[in-house]
């Protein structure tokens, strides 16, 4: 179905917020599988905004608006939705005891204008709002619908989970099942070109590649009468999309690389230490940011200097003067060293010239080596990074160590 989303509030026109319920909207409904047309943003202004919800019903099924529900003087979406969809306002008995029941509850005192949030179009289907006081509801008319929710994202993304999305798929008697692909070392444009004449061909199940900061992803898609027929076609097309490039994927259920990595170590009861250079320990940081991972992370060791590496890791000065800190001997020298000082079953180390300034013609700024010793053996990769910034560099050297652990593994 064809979707706008409708964002209300002159604070979003000032840019003192960021809009991010559209953000979410329009990755819930694309994954629902409605075509999102339009994003709107309109200040809170009855007029502009009875115009923009007819403009978007022109061309959409359904609008979706998000704020101006509370009970303030400036909130207008319900009453301007109402006229629009040539329904009346009503007091809901039922809504009016919910709300009661909640302001008796939290010991809050229900002011006169609160009542106002019991009064809905006479049509609607209303959504219960569980954690703030304005319901949402949606409307129907000529087979068109406005869905009208809260601002606060905390009350929208609750009532769109828990009430739109199931009214959503009321809406339709088709199944959506879909998989999101993750991919590391492959560019969005080189993997749509190896998927090319499946995503040419497409009509179910779609194909649709994205690109997200350093990694790629593939979504599979299918919509069909029954969850098991989408399942199929999606996980048929899944086959077709691994032998083309299988080597790349890391994950087919939409998860981090780091979870993936620190995952397959817990399952196998391997521990894993680190030793950064460049990263200052940004990598430590992303893998203790993930939930259980005592399980298997032993230390993280952050050695900038040279005389640290030698200091912690016994890297030797001979190493360090003839190829340099940057250089393959010193990434796996770092890595030996800390399986020494750590007993670690993988120790993984990186070294190299995040930027601007430190590069030469021999090394440049992006080369960074990062070592790996697993299994009495050590290697290393060479990452040739485009100089497009520290920030991008430390995080690809990043996702390159956990690439590189997860192919070992
Ligand atoms: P309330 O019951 O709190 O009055 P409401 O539906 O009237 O809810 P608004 O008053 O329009 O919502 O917005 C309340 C707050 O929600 C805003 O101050 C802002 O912090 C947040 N908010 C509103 N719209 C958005 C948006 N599109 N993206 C992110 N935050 C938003």
């Amino acid at each position: 179905m064809k979707t706008a989303i409708l964002s209300v509030g002159t604070e979003l026109l000032f840019g003192q917020i960021v809009n991010t319920n559209t953000v979410y909207l329009s990755q819930q409904l694309n994954l629902l599988g409605h075509d999102v047309m339009y994003h709107y943003t309109v200040g809170d202004n009855p007029k502009r905004l009875a115009d923009m919800i007819e403009l978007a019903l022109e061309d959409c099924d359904i609008v979706l608006t998000t704020g101006g529900l509370g009970p303030t003087q400036d909130d207008m979406t319900k009453e301007i939705a109402c006229q629009v969809m040539g329904d009346e306002l009503v007091m809901m008995d039922d809504v009016m005891e919910e709300l009661l029941a909640m302001f008796k509850d939290t010991g809050r005192k229900m002011t006169e204008n609160n009542k106002k949030q019991a009064i809905m179009p006479s049509r609607a289907v209303v959504f219960h709002n569980d954690a703030g006081t304005a319901p949402g509801f949606a409307l129907e008319k000529d087979g068109k619908y406005i869905i009208c929710m809260p601002g606060p994202p905390r009350e929208m993304t609750r009532m769109f989970e828990k009430s739109v999305k199931p009214f959503l798929e009321s809406l339709s008697d088709d199944v959506i099942y879909y998989r999101m692909i993750r991919t590391f070392g492959i560019g969005e444009s080189q993997l749509e070109t190896e998927l090319l004449d499946l995503i040419d061909v497409q009509t179910d199940p779609t194909l649709a590649t994205y690109a997200k900061e350093g990694e790629s992803s593939v979504r599979i898609a299918s919509k069909r009468a029954t969850l098991e027929e989408a399942k199929a076609a999606v996980d048929d097309m899944l086959e077709k999309v691994r032998e083309r490039i299988g080597d790349y994927i890391y994950s087919c259920d939409d998860e981090e690389l780091v979870q993936v990595v620190c995952n397959k170590l817990i399952d196998r009861g391997l521990t894993l230490s680190s030793a950064e250079s460049c990263t200052g320990g940004l990598f430590a940081g992303t893998v203790t940011a993930i939930a259980g991972v005592s399980a298997c992370f032993d230390r993280g060791l952050v050695t900038y200097s040279n005389q640290a590496k030698m200091d912690e890791l016994g890297v030797k000065a001979e190493t360090l003067e003839k190829y340099g800190a940057v250089s393959a001997e010193t990434a796996m020298e770092m890595a030996e060293g800390l399986h020494r000082v750590s007993g670690s079953d993988v120790c993984v180390s990186v070294t190299g010239i995040a930027g601007p300034g430190g590069g030469s013609a021999e090394k440049p700024v992006g080369l960074v080596y990062v070592g790996l010793y697993y299994d009495g053996e050590v290697s290393y990769r060479e990452l040739r990074l485009r100089n497009t910034g520290r920030k991008w560099i430390r995080h690809r050297s990043v996702l390159n160590m956990l690439d590189m652990i997860n192919k070992c593994l």
